[in-house]
């Protein structure tokens, strides 16, 4: 047998019991902060419940192709049995569906399942949202009474709400798609606009001196020829840093960056990279100080300087003329390498942001070539030696980076602390 009643109006709560109101005030609460839909329909029966028996609730939505589909099932009546389980209404959803309106069903089982769970009262509402049903709440008990009609007036409450708490959450995913996509929309802009400028530069030096050293109405002393050529040869050579550091970039980006690791000395690497960092740069400050000696780890010898060359490079580049400290010991088990310049240091709203792929520091941005891919690529090699960096800053005292890394081994070694020359 089935009923409809009519349409619903909008929601009038003058005819409401003082403790159904209650009920349907914590609902609204509830769905205006809901956020885990499974957990609001949930709290939603448990508040109505002392105010509306049911057995079964059930929210059918509409599927994508056609028809309905079960989106939340609960059988909370007391004595549940298989049959109570298998009884979830959706006659009723799609009568809703097709009538567009709260359909009032009995099915009547009794001669194949003489117990309570035989007759079976269902209330179905429709759920709609900009005027189309979506869906249906469907309320199942067993054994009657029939629903009256002040019940049914209240359980259109809670179709409301839980309406409300679907809206809610199409919309919170609509505005977190949005949003995802901007995002990814301004990266890409960044991306483009960063690469080309970066690539731009360098080719503009190479392309302008080398045009300049082909012309024909002038003759070049041979001072000048070289300076033009070592510009050519320098700006050739970060050319090819730069689109190194996009290919790292990409792959990791794509989990395919490879580690090769072995059985490293720290204390050996670190004075290895200082000695070529001065070697490029005669003016660097650099002083190796090895608090624990003997450390061994396991690691990758060429990402390993990578690292610390990038590190050592920032220093000189944002940090000029600072003296550069770096400093060798084991704590806990671990080797701790911190790389300390005495430079500007870097403001506490940027500190956060600096091993983001394609994080600058705005201001130094326009003065101070580079990417933002540097402490990025730095932080997935430590981390794929199950490292951690981390970096603290004061403006106009420095910046210290912090790199942690499994220790394998510590050889023994009698000196404790010393600074070693690089
Ligand atoms: P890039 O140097 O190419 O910009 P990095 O990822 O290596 O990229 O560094 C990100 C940003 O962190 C830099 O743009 C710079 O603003 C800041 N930074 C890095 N090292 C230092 C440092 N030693 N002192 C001050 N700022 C630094």
């Amino acid at each position: 047998m089935v009923d409809e009643v009519k349409q619903r109006d909008a929601i009038d709560t003058g005819t409401l019991r003082p403790q159904e109101l209650e009920a349907v005030y914590a609902i609204s609460r509830l769905v205006a902060r809901s956020i885990d839909t499974d957990h609001v329909l949930d709290e939603i029966i448990h508040l109505a419940r002392p105010v509306f028996i049911f057995d079964n609730m059930v929210l059918y939505v509409k599927r994508e192709e056609e028809g309905l589909e079960p989106r939340f099932a609960r059988a909370i009546g007391r004595g549940r049995t298989l049959e109570a389980e298998l009884a979830w209404g959706e006659y009723t959803a799609n009568d809703v569906l097709s009538s567009r309106k709260t359909i009032l069903r009995v099915e009547d089982l009794s001669q194949t399942d003489p117990k309570r769970t035989g007759l079976r009262y269902y209330l179905g509402l429709p759920i709609a949202q900009s005027g189309e049903v979506m869906g249906a709440l469907v309320f199942v008990r067993f054994g009657g009474p029939p629903y009256t009609s002040d019940q049914i007036h209240l359980a259109e409450f809670i179709a409301d709400h839980v309406q409300q708490v679907l809206e809610h959450r199409q919309l919170v995913k609509r505005v977190a798609d949005l949003e995802a996509k901007r995002r990814l929309d301004d990266l890409q802009d960044d991306f483009v606009a960063t690469i080309s400028h970066e690539l731009l530069t360098p080719l503009g030096f190479i392309k302008g001196y080398a045009t300049t050293l082909l012309r024909e109405d002038t003759t070049w002393d041979e001072d000048s020829r070289k300076e033009f050529l070592t510009i050519i040869d320098e700006e050739a050579d970060r050319l090819h840093e730069l689109l190194d550091s996009l290919m790292d970039s990409s792959r990791l980006q794509a989990g395919t960056l490879r580690i090769n690791t072995q059985p490293l000395r720290l204390e050996t690497l670190l004075r290895d990279i200082a000695l070529r960092a001065k070697s490029r740069s005669e003016n660097l400050d650099i002083r190796l100080m090895v608090k624990t000696p003997g450390l061994q780890i396991q690691g990758d010898p060429a990402r390993l300087a990578q690292v610390f060359e990038n590190l050592l490079s920032n220093a000189a580049k944002y940090a000029p003329n600072s003296p550069i400290t770096i400093l060798l010991e084991s704590e806990e088990g671990r080797a701790r390498i911190r790389v300390a310049d005495q430079g500007p240091g870097i403001s506490a709203e940027h500190v956060g942001n600096l091993f983001k792929r394609f994080y600058r520091v705005p201001e130094k941005s326009s003065v101070v070539r580079g990417t933002g891919l540097g402490l990025y690529i730095c932080r997935q090699i430590i981390e794929a030696h199950q490292g951690k960096i981390s970096v603290t800053s004061t403006v106009g005292e420095g910046t210290t980076f912090l790199i942690e890394l499994p220790c394998e081994h510590v050889q023994s070694d009698n000196s404790t602390s010393r600074e070693v020359p690089a």
